[in-house]
C-alpha cells in the first residue's frame, strides 16, 4: 500500500466544481502534515483544459478519458476507477460529500472492500489507525471515530470545510489512460443535463441577502421579509425547510445542498444555524441574526444578534430604514 491519498475530481459543463478545489487545497495540507502524497483523478471527455488546471494542485493527476465519462454516472465512474485504484494503490480515496460523492462513495467502498466514512469534516492517522471527525445534531457536537482497519479507506468530506484555494503543488505530472468499459452491460445511461429554469435572481451576486428560515411560520408572513428586502435592495434567500415547503424556489436555497453566498450583509431571520445552512453563508461580511431563542446556534456566528419575534422586529427595522431614506 502506497502512502498516498487519491482525490476524485468533480466537474460539470467544462468547469471544475468548487468542492474539488476545496479538497485539493484542504486535503493537500492534511496530507503534507501526515507526510502523505496527494494525487488526483479526473474522469471525463474532451476536458484537457481542466486537466491542465488541476494538475498544478496535486503531485500527480490521472486523466481517465472516455466519451462515456463526459458526464457522471455511478456505473461508468465505478468501472473506470476500480482498475486505476488498484494500480495507483492509495491508502485512502477521498471525494466531496456532494450528490455525486453520496452516490459513488458507498458503491466504491463496497467495490474496494474498504471501510467507508461519509460526511467527515476532518481526518488524521494515529499510527495505522484512521481517525475521522464528524458533526452531530446539526453541528452542536463533534465526534471523533476510529475507523475499522482496512487495507484502504474511502471518505467523503463535507463541502465548505476548506477554502477553495488553488495551491501550486505539482509539476503538471499527468498520466492519461483510457479505460476498458463494458458499456453493453451498463444498466444506467446518461441521457442529458437538465438545467433548472432561470429565475432571474442570482442570490450569489447580491451585496445584501435576507435569509429566511422555518421561524417565519407560514408563507403569508414572508411579506415582512420581502418588505425588508425591498427597502434594503437585498434579495431573499432561504433555508431548506422553507424551500421544501415550496414557499421559495430552489435557486434561493443557501447551504450544503444549495448555494454559497458571501454578501456584505446577511440577515438571518428565524434561522437556527444548522451547519448545513451556515456552510453556505458564514463567510458573509456582516451577519445579523434575528431569533426568538437566545441559545440558537446562529448567534455563535452572528456579528449582531436580536432576540425576539421576527414578525414584530422586521417591520420595525423596515419602517426605520424607510424613515431615514
Ligand atoms: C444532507 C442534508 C443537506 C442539507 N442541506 C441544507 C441546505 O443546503 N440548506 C439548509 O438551510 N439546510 C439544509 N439541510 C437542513 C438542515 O439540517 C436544517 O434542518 C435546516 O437548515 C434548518 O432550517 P431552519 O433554521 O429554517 O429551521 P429550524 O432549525 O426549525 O429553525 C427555526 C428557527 O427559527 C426560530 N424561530 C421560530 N419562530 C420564530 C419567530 N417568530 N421569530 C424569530 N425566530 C423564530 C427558532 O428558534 C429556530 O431557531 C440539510 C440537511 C441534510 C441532512
Amino acid at each position: 500500500m502506497e502512502n498516498k491519498i487519491l482525490v476524485i475530481a468533480e466537474h460539470r459543463a467544462q468547469e471544475i466544481r468548487e468542492v474539488t478545489w476545496e479538497l485539493v487545497s484542504g486535503v493537500g495540507k492534511l496530507a503534507e502534515d501526515l507526510s502523505m502524497e496527494l494525487e488526483g483523478v479526473i474522469l471525463g471527455h474532451n476536458c484537457e483544459e481542466l486537466v491542465e488546471d488541476l494538475a498544478e494542485s496535486v503531485i500527480k493527476l490521472y486523466h481517465v478519458e472516455d466519451e462515456d465519462l463526459a458526464f457522471y454516472t455511478w456505473e461508468s465512474y465505478l468501472h473506470a476507477l476500480m482498475p486505476l485504484i488498484e494500480e495507483v494503490n492509495p491508502l485512502m480515496v477521498v471525494m466531496g460529500h456532494t450528490t455525486m460523492g453520496m452516490d459513488l462513495g458507498p458503491r466504491l467502498a463496497a467495490a474496494m472492500n474498504s471501510p467507508y466514512m461519509p460526511d467527515c469534516i476532518n481526518f488524521t492517522f494515529d499510527g495505522d489507525d484512521l481517525i475521522v471527525t464528524r458533526e452531530l445534531f446539526g453541528g452542536k457536537l463533534k465526534s471523533e471515530l476510529k475507523v475499522a482497519k482496512g487495507e484502504r479507506y474511502c471518505v467523503t468530506l463535507r463541502p465548505g470545510i476548506f477554502d477553495p484555494e488553488k495551491v501550486k503543488r505539482g509539476g503538471k505530472d499527468i498520466e492519461k489512460t483510457t479505460p476498458q468499459l463494458d458499456k453493453e452491460s451498463f444498466v444506467t445511461q446518461f441521457l442529458g443535463l437538465l438545467e433548472p429554469p432561470e429565475e432571474g435572481v442570482d442570490i450569489t451576486k447580491s451585496d445584501i441577502v435576507i435569509g429566511v428560515g422555518r421561524g417565519i411560520g407560514d408563507r403569508d408572513k414572508l411579506k415582512v421579509v420581502e418588505e425588508l428586502a425591498e427597502v434594503t435592495g437585498g434579495v431573499l434567500a432561504a433555508t431548506r425547510p422553507v424551500i421544501d415547503s415550496g414557499w421559495l424556489p430552489k435557486e434561493r436555497q443557501v447551504g450544503q445542498s444549495g448555494k454559497t453566498v458571501k454578501p456584505e450583509l446577511y440577515i438571518a431571520c428565524g434561522i437556527s444555524g444548522a451547519s448545513q445552512h451556515t456552510i453556505g453563508m458564514k463567510k458573509s461580511g456582516t451577519i445579523v441574526a434575528i431569533n426568538n431563542d437566545p441559545r440558537a446556534p446562529i448567534f455563535n456566528i452572528a456579528h449582531y444578534g436580536i432576540v425576539g419575534d421576527l414578525v414584530e422586529i422586521l417591520p420595525a427595522i423596515t419602517s426605520r430604514i424607510r424613515s431615514v431614506r
